[in-house]
């Protein structure tokens, strides 16, 4: 008899370690139709051009970014960011890792801190001091998101503005105020940021566009979930190449390519509105479908910054010429 209650208990135990594993297996979203709208027109200038800042990793392994990603499958997630050479002023979208990022990281709560490893390569201001490039080409930091992740650089470029959403803005207000919500315990100080809106129509699926330039070579949509103010931001080069910068809508590719979301565990921890994050990434599976040569780089996975050229440390030119 006492045997089994014993099993019963064992057997109540295990339910929700059996729930919750479930929640890490595959669960691809709906096929949604593909996105029918019109292709819009972008002139991108000669001379635009895009260039990857990859300044570190964090150790992760697959089950951490999307359902059906093994729990053995090491993952080296990418922290970096991207330079825009545009004749109107250059961008950097996102940071990745800068000079402080060891100072910044030991103001994290001690449970993020004891599940996170990185690897800190170079900086992006020391990636582009190291290729003779002058700061002051900069016009602003455009950001997917105000994570740590995407920010650490920021006082990197003392001098250089900082590119966000009215909705990013209280985000980043709010921060280090209440429970962890992806920034640094301690805000960041003697960051300049300019708030931006979107004024333009309907862009490839996203309901409103900001358009930089006016060229259609830099476009940036509202993709509020992962934070409340995130956005994606889709470059258009003169050679036709189109890139859609889509920060943590996904964490890898498989995101999109297998349409898993983050399982249940990592959503509740980083998105601030999994609902919002779900809806914007139906989005982008519609216009993958529709646009496959359509590149997209989230911001942590390797395989995306790999279809750009690197700076050369001799200069702003490229080994890939685009
Ligand atoms: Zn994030
Ligand atoms: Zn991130």
């Amino acid at each position: 008899m006492k045997s089994i209650y014993i099993a019963a208990a064992a057997a109540t135990a295990l339910v929700p370690l059996v729930l919750f594993l479930h929640t890490f297996s595959s669960s691809p979203l709906p096929q949604p139709k593909p996105f029918v709208g019109p292709l819009p027109s972008a002139t991108p200038p000669p001379g635009m051009a895009v260039f990857a800042l990859p300044t570190g990793v964090t150790h992760r392994v697959a089950a951490f970014a999307y359902r059906g990603g093994s729990l053995l499958e090491r993952r080296d997630f990418s922290m970096a960011g991207a330079l825009v050479k545009h004749p109107k002023g250059d961008l950097l979208i996102d940071t990745g890792f800068g000079r402080h990022i060891a100072e910044q990281f030991q103001t994290m709560p001690i449970l993020f801190r004891a599940m996170t490893f990185y690897t800190l390569w170079q900086p992006a201001a020391d990636q582009l001091k190291a290729a003779a490039y002058d700061q002051k080409a900069l016009r602003a930091i455009l950001l997917t998101h105000a994570h740590w992740d995407h920010v650490s650089g920021l006082p990197d470029f003392p001098s250089v503005p900082v590119w966000v959403t009215a909705q990013e803005r209280a985000f980043i207000s709010r921060g280090g105020s209440g429970q962890f919500d992806g920034q640094f315990g301690k805000p960041l100080t003697g960051i300049v940021y300019e708030e931006y809106g979107f004024e333009g129509g309907p862009y490839l699926g996203f309901p409103r566009s900001h358009d930089v330039y006016g060229d259609g070579s830099i476009v940036v949509v509202p993709s509020p979930g992962h934070t409340p103010g995130s956005v994606i931001i889709f470059l258009t080069l003169p050679s036709g190449k189109r890139y859609a910068m889509v920060g943590d809508l996904v964490w890898q590719l498989e995101g999109i390519t297998l349409r898993e979301e983050r399982p249940w565990i990592t959503r509740r921890w980083a998105d601030s509105d999994a609902g919002g994050t779900r809806e914007n990434l139906l989005r982008m599976i519609a216009l993958k479908e529709r646009l496959p040569e359509l590149i997209i780089v989230p911001a942590h996975d390797m395989r995306g910054f790999a279809e750009m050229p690197r700076l050369s440390r001799a200069g702003t030119q490229t080994s890939r010429p685009e």
